[in-house]
Formats: C-alpha cells, structure tokens, sequence
C-alpha cells in the first residue's frame, strides 16, 4: 500500500476583512519590477467595491477573467501567453473569485513556466516546472478549490484538471465577507458542491480518518448553513470553513455518483459544476437515501429551483457521449460502489438514471 504524500497550499489567512492584508502579503513576493497580476471574476467588473480594494501598485496588471463558461484550456492559454509577450514573467497571479476563476489563476501560473499548451497537462502529475507565485482569493465558497491540487479546465478532447504538486496555491485569502453578496441560487448551488462532496467521499469506499475528520465537520457546517431560512455573518463564515475541510477531506477520499454523472451532463450540455451535482443529486435516493432526503428539505427551506428535465428529446447518441465520459471516471465509480462497479453500473442502468434527470 502507498500512501499519498500531500503538497498543500503554504500559508492561509483566514477572518472578515483579512482581504485588506493582500497588499502587506504580496509585498515581499514583488520581484524586480514586474507586475502582480489581479484575475478578478467579471462579476466585479466596472466600478463594484472589491475592483476598488484591489492593491494595486506600479505596473500590476488587472484582468477581468470571463468566466461564462467554465474554463477552457484556449483561454488559459491566451491569458498566459498575453502575459508572456508583454512583461515575459510576472511576480505572480492572484485569483479573485468563484471556483472558475480560482482555477483560470492556478492554470494561468503553470503556463507562466511551462512549455507548450494548457492542455498537454490535463491529466496526473504531467506539469514540469513549478508555477510563478499564485494566490487565491475565493468570492464563493464550495468547490474547495481554494485547496485542492487541481485546476479543472475543459480542452479540445476532454474536461479535466491539470493535477500536480505544482497546482496548490502558495497563499490563499479566505474572507467571508467576500462571499455576503452572493445570489440565494449562486451561493446554494455551489454550496450543495461541498455538501454533496461530503455525501460521496462520506460514504464511499475509499475513506479514511484523515479525510472522515475533515468531511464531518464540513458535512456540519453544511447542514448549519443550510437546514435552516435565516442567513447571517456567521453563515458566511462556517460555509467558507465548510468548503475548506471539505477540500482537505478530498485529499484522501473521492466524490461519487452525483459528480460522475454529472461530469457527463456538463461535457455534452455545458451544464454548470454546481447546479449539474444538484440536478444529478436530486435523483439519488437509491444510492444516498439519507443524503437525498436531507438534501430536498434543504432545497425546500431555502426555496431554490432545481431545473428537471434537462435530458428529455436527446438522441441515443447523446446519451451514449453522457454514458461514456461518465463511465470514463472508474475512480468515483469504484469509490462509489466498490471494486465490481462495473457489474452493477451498467450502460442500460445508467442510461435510465439519465432519462430522470
Ligand atoms: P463559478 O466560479 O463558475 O461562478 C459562478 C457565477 O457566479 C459566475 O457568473 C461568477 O461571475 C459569479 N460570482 C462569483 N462570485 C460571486 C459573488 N460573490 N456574488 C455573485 N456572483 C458571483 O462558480 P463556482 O461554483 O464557485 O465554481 C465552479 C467551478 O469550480 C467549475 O469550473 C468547476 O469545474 C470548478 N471546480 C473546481 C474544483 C477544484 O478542485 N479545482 C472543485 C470543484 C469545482
Ligand atoms: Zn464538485
């Protein structure tokens, strides 16, 4: 047996406010005249407080990310190579937003360093060199992002992170009064990321005490946050601590069915990472009965929409394209269901599953 040996994130503040000591934080990390690089969420853009509190100094960069879509490696790329030709390196990138943008930061500084294009490291362990110095600054909290050791970025053949001991931040920034603002849906659906997490590695087949520590008490602020109508500071504060430990509880555990199919939902439709984990988890009672029941009462206190019949009039063709990148992710199936998954997901199984959704 071998064990996983951790790169994690090097330093963490964490309190309301704490956003303001970006600038005394990136001071020793200027180096030789070039810029700090800003990636703010365009949900900031034009004149929102936040762009005015952004510490910007001498020849810093702000960059408006567009994050409409999730990631795509073509926009990592241009980014960094926009970089490149004007300032050849930059002191470092800092992300100032949802988990799209957190991730656009972390690829972005890999390919500051890193030959060739963002998608020859989607995959495992494939980047080279370490990454310029990279800060992340999450305006939702959810998708542990902010700690986890990848970036997810959809390519021209497949929707996948770039997972490396270089992909960690060096800092990340984690104040709650950053994610106040958020749309009631906005802050369910990527809130439920973290909640379902919870659910899946919980019960799955991989878990360990490690990532049981971590996923409990995520899994606890989730249902403080959300079992109940009335919203306060201190929501903020225990959901943002919430998708925290529930990233750290990824480090040894995997999520489940909820995000293996899901996966599938976002390649063929662009079907976003939270509100697809919520269509898909909204049909599982078979698998996370508890969950599921807990899941809908939440749904119900906080009266949010959750879309159904996403999948109806599709061809068996697009079926086929859900069901195969679905059964492409054997790691959350297996965790999910154990060693014999594939005897007890079939095709015609998990075809049915879509047809619900
Ligand atoms: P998001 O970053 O995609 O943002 C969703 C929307 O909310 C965007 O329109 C954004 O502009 C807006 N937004 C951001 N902050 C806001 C605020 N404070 N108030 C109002 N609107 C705001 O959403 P997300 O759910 O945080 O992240 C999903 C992304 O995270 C996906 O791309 C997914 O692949 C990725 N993800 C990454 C990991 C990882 O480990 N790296 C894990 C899970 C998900
Ligand atoms: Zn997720």
């Amino acid at each position: 047996m071998k064990f996983r040996n951790f790169k994690m994130v090097d330093y963490v503040v964490y309190g309301r406010g704490c956003f303001d000591q970006l600038d005394e934080i990136l001071a020793p990390r200027r180096k030789n005249g070039q810029p700090m690089v800003f990636l703010l969420d365009h949900y900031f853009a034009n004149d929102h407080a936040l762009r005015t509190r952004i510490p910007l100094r001498d020849n810093d960069v702000l960059i408006d990310a567009d994050v409409t879509t999730e990631p795509k490696t073509s926009y990592v790329d241009e980014l960094a190579q926009r970089l490149k030709d004007t300032y050849g390196t930059v002191s470092g990138i800092i992300g100032i937003g949802g988990g799209s943008t957190i991730d656009l930061a972390k690829a972005v500084s890999i390919m500051m360093t890193n030959p060739g294009k963002a998608q020859d490291y989607q995959g495992w362990d494939l980047v080279k060199n370490p990454a310029v110095y990279k800060v992340g600054v999450p305006t939702l909290s959810g998708t542990g992002a902010e700690v986890s050791r990848t970036c997810v970025l959809t390519g021209p053949t497949k929707k996948l992170g770039m997972n490396s001991d270089f992909t960690p931040f060096d800092q990340i920034v984690l104040d709650p009064e950053l994610i106040k603002g958020a749309p009631k849906n906005q802050r369910f659906y990527t809130g439920m990321d973290c909640y379902i997490h919870c659910i899946e590695s919980l019960q799955g087949t991989y878990i360990n005490a490690f990532s049981r520590a971590y996923g409990e008490k995520a899994l606890e602020l989730c249902q403080d946050v959300f079992l109940t109508t009335d919203w306060t500071d201190e929501s903020d504060e225990k959901l943002m601590m919430a998708s925290y430990a529930g990233g750290m509880s990824i480090a040894y555990s995997q999520v489940g069915v909820a995000h293996a199919v899901s996966y599938g939902l976002s390649y063929l439709l662009g079907t976003k990472h939270g509100i697809g984990n919520c269509i898909v988890f909204n049909h599982l009672e078979e698998f996370y009965p508890e969950g599921v029941r807990e899941f809908h009462e939440m749904v119900r206190l906080n009266n949010i929409d959750i879309p159904v019949g996403v999948t109806k009039g599709l061809t068996d063709e697009q079926f086929d394209t859900m069901i195969n990148v679905s059964l492409g992710m054997a790691p959350l199936w297996e965790n999910a269901l154990g060693k014999d998954w594939q005897q007890q997901m079939t095709r015609e199984r998990l075809r049915a599953l879509y047809e619900k959704l």
